[in-house]
């Protein structure tokens, strides 16, 4: 695999502040001057593929990042869309997490390209196209089943012959409309909060995987020796929508010792992710670690070779976030 042909494109995108952020006096400590750059407090500036304004809108978001993917998904390539950032920086907002409490205008990313999808299927003739969902949790390096609380069996990742990942002994639903993938996804976000002793707790310290197996059969016409018979094709390609655990330290007054193992666990994948980013786009780096985490074990096939990778950091205007910001941006700059 050349990792030359590796993409991965990097935006950040900065919410606004709340009206409670708002009211309690905060202010905002950005600077977005240009489509690609972003400057926080006075001095630190970041270039990237975009830059999203507060007001940017989800429709907007959606068509820089993931519209080119679902084309690219439909060739038969794997992609990636990840949300990166710290607590309350607008991740799950990003992906659709809230889709089942949000207006049309406001719905993300997996809601917009839910119906993308079955626009396309309708469009393309000549072929069949099926779509399954699986959504997965990962905490703490354990494999949880969003779409299945009951889970007998360990979830195992495996790979066959051709490279490709395979995920065992997890629920795989076939989808048959954009409302039954929302369905899912809101399915699996309660799921995500159960165990969850605070707002926001559980999912703060977990990733989510959403992952929308596409299936393209079709059959030609061949002659063969004079005869005429039938050939049929399969293709499969995958998309992913990750929503990363915030990408904070912990907090001073959490630190008991299940609180900092957590965290170790929790910043040691989302520094193998970036370990294997870099690896990919460094064009002298020879040796990926895919197998370091989970996370990076199940995405293996989807980043790399021809598969394609968006990045999307989101951060919180606010001055009083100024820290947690920077680190993100320094993050998602090592991945640009
Ligand atoms: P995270 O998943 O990173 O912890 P959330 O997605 O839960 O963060 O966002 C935190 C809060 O900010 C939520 O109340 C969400 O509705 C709000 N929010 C996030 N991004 C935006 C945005 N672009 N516009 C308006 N509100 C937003
Ligand atoms: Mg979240």
């Amino acid at each position: 695999m050349s990792t030359q042909e590796v993409k991965v494109k990097v935006v950040v995108r900065a919410r606004p502040l709340l009206p409670k952020e708002k009211l309690a006096g905060e202010q905002s400590c950005l600077k977005i001057d240009s489509p690609n750059r972003i400057v926080v407090g006075r001095k630190e500036s970041y270039n990237f593929d975009r830059v999203f304004l507060p007001r940017a809108t989800q429709q907007e978001v959606y068509d820089y990042t993931v519209k080119p993917l679902l084309i690219k998904c439909l060739e038969g390539y794997n992609v990636t869309v990840f949300s990166y950032g710290p607590t309350g920086s607008g991740k799950t907002y990003t992906i659709g997490g809230y889709s089942s409490t949000q207006g049309e205008d406001e719905r993300g990313l997996i809601p917009r390209v839910a119906e993308d999808i079955f626009i396309k299927i309708n469009e393309i003739k000549g072929r069949k196209i099926s779509i399954k969902i699986s959504y997965l949790e990962i905490y703490k390096e354990e494999l949880r089943d969003l779409l299945d609380s009951s889970m007998v069996k360990d979830i195992l990742i495996q790979e066959d012959d051709k490279g490709s990942t395979i995920i065992k002994n997890n629920k795989e639903v076939s989808c048959k409309s954009a409302a039954e993938m929302v369905n899912l996804l809101e399915e699996g976000e309660r799921n995500r909060q159960i165990g969850a002793t605070s707002l926001n707790e559980m999912s703060s310290r977990s990733h989510a995987i959403y992952i929308a197996t596409l299936t393209q059969t079709w059959s030609n016409q061949i002659l063969n020796d004079g005869d005429e018979s039938r050939m049929e094709h399969t293709l499969e390609s995958k998309f992913h929508f990750v929503d990363l655990a915030g990408s904070e330290g912990p907090r001073k007054m959490e630190l008991s010792a299940e609180k900092m193992k957590e965290s170790i666990f929790i910043n040691s994948g989302l520094s193998r992710l970036s370990k294997v980013i870099t690896a990919l786009t460094d064009k002298n780096s020879s040796h990926v670690p895919y197998r370091d985490s989970k996370i990076t074990r199940i995405l293996k096939d989807s980043l790399g070779g021809k598969a394609q990778t968006v990045m999307i950091c989101c951060i919180n205007s606010s001055s009083k976030n100024m820290d947690e910001s920077l680190k993100a941006l320094n993050y998602a700059a090592r991945a640009a």
